[in-house]
């Protein structure tokens, strides 16, 4: 039996083969947990205070953050809410819904449901059904960025949690640096903070945990989780710049976290010559923040009204 690094007496449960820890149970728990409220007090991610809404799917991710949260609501540091979206895909979202709604209630959190049907009229499978021009991952991006921005307001929320991973954040940089996406580099981060009020801050509390010690930590924690795949993910060019970073990190294991280090460190200057600056108005025809006339989110919403009415 291998015996933990940290603690040297239980058997271990992983080997992190980045830092070189071998750890078990116990230790791996604790490590995590004390790494993102470090991380949290490190970028300053959430104030004495504050109202974080954490946006709850029911996957591992945010399941994950909002049982590392509760030690901060717990000690009366942060008030907190959660709220689940759900976009209307058959056979898929009602676990998640379901494993959201008992997570909140066993530790007497407010949650709320917001669908896509009430906000828009629409689903995501009745948009997927009808000749819709964009991607799933499109519309719904933008559609659930919409709810949530609105829904933080609605309850008076001063931060905005999700759950994107290290493995994400790699992708994202990677991905949008492939693509010569340059403008979007701009605004990644452990914190968006938007020039515009009307924007809640959004924070990622698991920006430099990776996603196999997500899924382990969970695990080990016994947490409840929606596993399964959404049915539209379709962005397979994401899916191979993730299996290209995984095969690299085999031979590399600190490879992600050389990625986001240099990628931090330029980001100031990539930000000084690329972010554009938008004069944020509102939207004529729903008033949340928008860069030109009407926001995304009314757009396509008008997009696949016309759809409708021309078939
Ligand atoms: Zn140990
Ligand atoms: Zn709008």
């Amino acid at each position: 039996m291998k015996t933990c690094t940290k603690c040297g007496v239980n058997e271990v449960i992983i080997e992190k083969k980045h830092s070189g820890q071998r750890l078990c149970k116990d230790c791996f728990i604790q490590g995590t947990q004390q790494k993102v409220l470090k991380d949290i007090r490190h970028y300053k991610l959430i104030d004495k205070g504050d109202k974080v809404m954490v946006a709850l799917s029911g996957g591992k991710d945010s399941v994950m953050v909002l049982d590392i949260l509760n030690f901060l609501y717990e000690k009366n540091i942060i008030d907190m809410s959660t709220v689940t979206i759900d976009e209307g895909i058959k056979g898929y979202r009602e676990d998640g819904v379901k494993i959201a709604k008992t997570h909140a209630k066993r530790l007497g959190i407010e949650h709320t449901v917001v669908n896509f049907k009430d906000s828009f009229d629409t689903t995501l499978d009745d948009i997927m059904a009808s000749n819709s021009q964009r991607g799933a991952c499109t519309y719904c991006g933008v559609f659930r960025r919409w709810i949530l921005n609105r829904e933080a307001r609605k309850i008076g929320a001063s931060k905005i949690a999700t759950g994107h991973n290290l493995d994400d954040e790699t992708q994202a940089i990677l991905m949008n640096y492939l693509e010569g996406n340059i403008e979007n580099l701009t605004r990644i981060g452990p914190k968006t903070i938007s020039r515009s009020e009307m924007f809640t801050v959004k924070i990622k509390p698991l920006r430099e945990i990776p996603e196999r010690e997500v899924g382990l930590y969970v695990i080990a924690r016994e947490l409840e989780v929606h596993l399964a795949g959404c049915p539209y993910s379709s962005d397979s060019f994401r899916g191979e710049v993730g299996q290209f970073i995984k095969q690299l990190s085999r031979n590399h294991p600190t490879i992600m976290y050389s990625t986001l280090r240099g990628f931090d460190k330029l980001k100031p200057a990539i930000k000084y010559e690329f972010a554009r600056e938008f004069n944020m108005g509102e939207c004529i025809s729903c008033g949340e923040p928008a860069a030109h006339e009407m926001c995304r989110a009314c757009i396509f919403s008008n997009e696949l009204d016309q759809n409708k009415r021309s078939l």
